[in-house]
């Protein structure tokens, strides 16, 4: 059947920004291949969920492959746990299915509404990336329809240089039509966690430290406080639990009941509410509500994990105007000091905001976690000073030798960019040899210098 191409406007989570493309929906993988054929001179690009933030899944006047529809399950072994899906599943389908048989995915990001293909895509890491690296570490074998035309199966011993090149490669080595990943054991749905009040960001790296013993690790950060109690937080850490399990609440519901309360009652056009002294306020009861010293509890594994999750489109709390996230990584604990101090003074504030320090992994190309400590934040737009406080940030992550997120990213520009991921040039030889006539193409491909006019 002829590929139908739907004209659309498609956004990021960060509904930041927006562009027209026209889109179709494949039912099945022979339906992607297509598509490919049928794009007229158009540039091609994967669509998961659009859980990325800004322009990574984005084309402007390009053919956007949704890929939601591609969601069935090809193979599993119990004995092992490797299965094979189609790249448009779901984390969330892969949970429902597989925990009541006692699997769990390797790597989880803060919202279990991500494909796999976008989970690849994007190289995604947890709260365990310490201990397990990322989503690509898990993945053994991709099936990726090419610029050609072909199919490629490539992993680590075939045509590996195309296989590393994806994993991270935001959607512009081709379209990934299945995977193969790890499913690892649990053996039930409960974590049991333990949340540390730290006073201060020499106490949140202490108690980091101190953490090597659980698997998943991560922090709220209070970005407001300034002087002997910047980065104030709850550190929280965890890990699964073992069978029969009870569990109960979990201080990050918290979170979640705040924005569910703010979206049933504020006005969705507006982002004036969300200022400092409101972040000031949620802080400060945020922070309190946490008895002092260390806290073990039992919670269920979706309010360890995706807390926001149980509110539908929070990201509309931020208004029309969108919002956007500074997620960087440095491996300098004072370039992190230097960040919050610019946040703290800049007037503006990040109601959500966490910190968590990563592992050794890294994948070079365009792939994100690397040694360091990591921050995210989100910002609502508020325009040019929003975008030069970025900017300034920018520049102390360069200096201490680190990145930003591309997945996250709406911004960065190509200079910056360069000097964050030194290896570019040698991901983009790779690319370009698969892909010369640049038929795989995102606006943050375009903004970054990573991909030409499609021929
Ligand atoms: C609340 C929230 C929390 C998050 N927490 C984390 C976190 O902790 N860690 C983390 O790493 N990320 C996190 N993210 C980001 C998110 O995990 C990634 O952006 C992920 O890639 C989104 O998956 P998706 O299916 O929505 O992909 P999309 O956003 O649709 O696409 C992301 C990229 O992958 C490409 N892509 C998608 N499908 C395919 C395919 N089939 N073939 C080739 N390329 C493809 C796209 O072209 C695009 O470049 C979070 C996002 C949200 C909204």
């Amino acid at each position: 059947m002829k590929t139908q191409w739907a004209p659309t406007k498609l956004e990021g989570w960060g509904r930041y920004p927006r562009h027209s493309a026209w889109v179709a929906r494949p039912e099945r993988m022979k339906d992607v291949e297509n598509a490919l054929s049928e794009r007229d001179g158009h540039p091609v690009l994967a669509y998961g969920l659009g859980r990325s933030y800004g322009d990574a899944a984005l084309i402007k006047d390009g053919r956007v492959v949704l890929t939601q529809r591609l969601n069935r399950m090809l193979d599993f072994d119990p004995e092992t746990g490797w299965l094979r899906v189609e790249s448009g599943v779901s984390l969330k389908e892969i949970i429902d299915t597989f925990l009541p048989r006692g699997f769990f995915p390797p790597v989880v990001p803060g919202t279990q509404f991500v494909t796999v293909g976008g989970a690849l895509g994007c190289n995604i890491h947890g709260k365990n990336h310490h201990v397990d690296g990322c989503w690509g570490d898990h993945v053994r074998r991709v099936e990726l329809l090419v610029a050609s035309g072909d199919i490629v199966i490539c992993d680590r011993e075939r045509e590996p240089e195309l296989f590393w090149a994806t994993v991270g490669g935001m959607g512009m080595t081709g379209v990934i039509l299945s995977l193969e990943v790890k499913l690892e054991r649990v053996e039930s749905p409960g974590i049991l966690m333990e949340s540390v009040r730290v006073n201060n960001l020499d106490e949140f790296f202490e108690v980091s430290a101190d953490s090597a013993d659980f698997t998943h690790t991560v922090s709220w950060v209070d970005c407001v406080k300034q002087g002997a109690s910047m980065g104030r937080g709850i550190f929280m850490r965890g890990r699964h639990a073992p069978a029969d399990v009870q569990t109960g609440a979990s201080p990050l519901d918290a979170l979640a009941s705040f924005a569910q309360r703010i979206l049933n009652v504020r006005d969705l056009e507006s982002n004036l509410w969300l200022n400092k002294a409101t972040i000031k306020l949620f802080n400060e009861a945020y922070f309190r509500k946490t008895p002092a010293g260390t806290t073990s509890s039992s919670v269920h594994y979706v309010p360890f994990f995706f807390p926001l999750d149980a509110v539908d489109n929070w990201n509309y709390l931020y208004g029309s105007r969108g919002f956007l996230q500074y997620q960087m990584v440095v491996p300098e604990k004072d370039a992190v000091r230097e960040i919050l101090e610019v946040i703290s003074n800049s007037g503006m504030a990040s109601f959500l905001a966490v910190i968590k320090e990563f592992g050794d992994r890294d994948h070079g190309g365009l792939s994100f976690p690397s040694r360091g400590t990591t921050l995210a934040l989100d910002f609502p737009n508020f325009g040019t000073p929003l975008l030069d406080m970025m900017e300034r940030l920018d520049d102390i992550v360069i200096a201490s030798g680190g990145r930003v997120y591309l997945g996250k990213d709406a911004r960065l520009s190509k200079a910056k960019f360069r000097q964050m991921y030194p290896e570019w040039e040698k991901w983009k030889a790779v690319r370009d040899e698969w892909d010369p006539n640049y038929i795989f193409q995102s606006e943050l491909g375009r903004r970054l210098g990573l991909v030409g006019g499609a021929k």
